[in-house]
């Protein structure tokens, strides 16, 4: 069995050797530790490692733990759904939320914001699969969002956030990864506000979304293992 501190070296190699091939530096991508189902003890011993950013699915799960580890200088990603009743939580909690998908939540989460007088960064999610599944935009509603957030000043948009298919096919998986480049693309030229993050792979396909300029890869178990309890 590995250690964490020996996953998480491993993960940011896996980084390193990615950024190398696709000619990209180190700094352009942001790992950021996914602790869902894991215990506060564990983001922890990462801080300590120099993690300073968490994603949680959860609003109350990301909440009790950012509360738990309140004594140390971390910032709280949310990468979950958003049911408006928990907006207000959220807005008071995390720093960033990567998985903005309807105007409704984005209504929900600027009064949040504005009752604790804060900002937050957040991505738009994009279904970049088409699986039924998921949640997140279809392609051809996200340039709609994007322009109604001019309405809704306390959310900073900053880009775009998506799961790739869950399958072993490489080719399916870059092509939702092309999707998402043309979509930021096509933000960053027509849309007001920042569209510069892409958040894409995760602990299987990380290498994949890299070389397709992934600015974020969100991971999981290849840092915390198997949830355990
Ligand atoms: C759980 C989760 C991850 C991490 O997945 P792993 O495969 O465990 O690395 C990334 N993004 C989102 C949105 C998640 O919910």
């Amino acid at each position: 069995m590995q250690t964490i501190t020996e996953r998480l070296a491993s993960v940011q190699e896996r980084i390193a050797v990615a950024c190398e091939a696709a000619g990209r530096k180190v700094t352009e991508v942001r790992l950021l530790p996914v602790s869902k189902f894991h215990g506060a003890r564990d983001v922890r011993t990462l801080a300590g490692l120099g993690c300073g950013s968490f994603g949680e699915s959860q609003v109350q799960e990301l909440a009790s733990k950012a509360a738990a580890l309140e004594d140390l200088d971390l910032t709280w990603v949310f990468l979950g759904h958003l049911q408006t009743n928990k907006a207000g939580l959220l807005a008071r909690t995390a720093h960033e939320f990567q998985a903005l998908d309807s105007e409704r939540a984005a209504a929900a989460l600027q009064r949040g914001l504005e009752a604790s007088d804060r900002t937050m960064d957040v991505l738009l999610e994009v279904n970049s699969s088409g699986e039924a599944s998921k949640f997140g935009l279809n392609p051809d509603e996200v340039p709609r969002l994007a322009e109604a957030l001019v309405r809704y000043p306390r959310l900073r948009p900053r880009g775009l956030m998506t799961l790739a298919a869950n399958t072993p096919d490489g080719r399916i998986v870059a092509a939702s990864f092309e999707t998402m480049v043309a979509l930021r693309d096509r933000l960053r030229a027509e849309s007001p506000g920042e569209w510069h993050e892409l958040s894409m792979g995760m602990s299987g396909d990380l290498e994949l979304a890299i070389a397709h300029g992934a600015t974020c890869v969100r991971v999981g178990t290849a840092i915390f293992g198997p949830r355990v309890n």
